[in-house]
């Protein structure tokens, strides 16, 4: 199957998921070189996301991402920020008020406003990152001190299923988040995205509400972690 195809399939799949609502589609490309993000656009996927700051800056001069909007979803350095913040359209990963903060300054100096979503740690999982549920009225407060900082919704990546249909839980508990915040209007924050859901679990998360899925292998087909050509050019 071509990329193309895939993202069709895909498409269709969500089509089915969603019924009338819209839901954006993020190719996570992590390992794939810039021709396979381009073709991946081509078809029509709605944002490129990337996982790694230095990948995200090399497939970036490449001009991969020419002509749909670039996400950084994966886990952010405080070092690193200098590199996405006015690149990426939308950082979807920020998981402490120190990097809010970072990230604002930032901005500032550039005169951007930068876009972002709240990861949340929803499994309660030591080695992942994440706010935790409980620490977030805190984080939206905070972010009305801020003024080139947005905070557009959520993000949040699930503990591993074993069985299928084992993460609905856990994205239901994002859904009542997500309508939660939205319901109390905290300043330079509203939920317009709840981005959850990957190649294993998209449809379940659509059902229980996401508007965003970050879908890789489905795209590009398996990644091979065994090669150092892959950020390459294709
Ligand atoms: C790689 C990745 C995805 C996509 O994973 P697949 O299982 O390949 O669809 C989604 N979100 C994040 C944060 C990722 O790192």
């Amino acid at each position: 199957m071509s990329i193309a195809e895939n993202v069709a399939a895909i498409r269709s799949r969500i089509a089915a998921a969603a019924g009338d609502r819209r839901v954006l589609l993020v190719a996570a490309s992590k390992m794939n070189g810039a021709e396979a993000v381009r073709e991946a656009i081509a078809a029509g996927v709605d944002a490129c996301g990337e996982n790694r700051v230095q990948e995200l800056v090399e497939k970036n001069a490449q001009g991969a991402y020419a002509g749909a909007p670039l996400h950084f979803i994966g886990h952010l350095q405080k070092n690193k920020i200098k590199y996405l913040v006015g690149v990426a359209d939308l950082i979807e990963s920020v998981d402490s008020e120190e990097l809010l903060r970072l990230i604002d300054a930032r901005a500032l100096k550039l005169g951007v406003t930068q876009d972002v979503l709240l990861e949340v740690n929803i499994g309660g999982e030591a080695a992942k990152s994440g706010f935790d549920p409980a620490a977030l009225p805190a984080a939206l407060e905070f972010c009305g001190t801020l003024s080139a900082v947005r905070v557009r919704g959520l993000m949040a990546i699930p503990p591993a299923a074993e069985i299928p249909g084992a993460s609905r839980p856990y994205f239901a508990a994002m859904r009542e988040l997500y309508v939660d915040i939205g319901a109390k209007k905290y300043d330079n924050v509203s939920m317009d995205f709840l981005s959850m859901g990957m190649s294993g679990d998209f449809e379940d998360a659509i059902r229980e509400g996401a508007n965003m899925v970050r879908v890789g292998s489905a795209i590009f087909g398996p990644r091979n972690y065994g090669t150092s050509a892959s950020t390459g050019e294709g």
